[in-house]
């Protein structure tokens, strides 16, 4: 079970990853969306970072559901809503304390949620096709931030079929998609975080 100082480092690096990597995020949308998902999800992140004493004085289930609000309302575009149910919905769905067992429950539980909110499913270029072999690798023993990262690369030949993205079409082949990349991001910043 993590401690207050153990939840603060966890939530901090999560957050700084993707702030640190909001270039390259809003580069990956350039090319296939409106060019905001850096800025929206650093938005969204350096609010959480504002609050993270608060934060991190709560138990973790309680922290989830605080940074998923917090992104439902700081971050603009789809991501905002998106990212706002997988975190509450991990909150509201993990144990305290939660082995890796109970996270990959969880964490699948949360998929479906965002399935739900987003109309949308794993094979469509968006940020489940890393979120879900995350959700298989914790299940099965296998390295979630490996997963995460080979996945987030299977997203470049894919077709949008959902967000922004599907606009294009076929022109959306040939790029990573940027909620992958996010993804990715979160799970090797969290899989660094909580391993011993
Ligand atoms: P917007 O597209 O509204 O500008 P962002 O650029 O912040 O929002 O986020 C785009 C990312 O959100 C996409 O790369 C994709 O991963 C994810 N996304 C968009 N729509 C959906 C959806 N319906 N279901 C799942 N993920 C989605
Ligand atoms: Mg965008
Ligand atoms: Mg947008």
């Amino acid at each position: 079970m993590l401690d207050v100082d153990g939840r603060r480092a966890l939530i901090e690096t999560v957050a700084r990853a993707v702030i640190d990597h909001a270039d390259e995020l809003t580069q990956l949308d350039q090319a296939i969306g409106d060019g905001d998902h850096g800025i929206n999800m650093k938005r969204g992140l350096e609010a959480v970072l504002a609050d993270l004493d608060g934060l991190a004085q709560k138990p973790m289930p309680e922290a989830l559901k605080g940074i998923g609000m917090t992104l439902v309302m700081k971050v603009g575009g789809a991501s905002g809503p998106l990212y706002g149910t997988l975190a509450m919905t991990l909150g509201k769905e993990l144990p305290e304390p939660a082995d890796r067992a109970a996270l990959a429950k969880a964490l699948a539980a949360a998929i479906e949620a965002v399935k739900a909110r987003g109309k949308s499913d794993v094979g469509q270029k968006t940020m489940l096709d890393v979120l879900a072999p995350v959700a298989a690798a914790l299940a099965d023993g296998g390295d979630p931030a490996r997963a995460a990262a080979e996945a987030a690369e299977a997203t470049v030949p894919m077709r949008a079929v959902r967000g922004r993205a599907s606009f294009l079409g076929d022109r959306s082949i040939g790029h990573m998609d940027p909620g992958a990349r996010s993804s990715a991001l979160i799970v090797a910043a969290a899989a660094a975080a909580l391993s011993p």
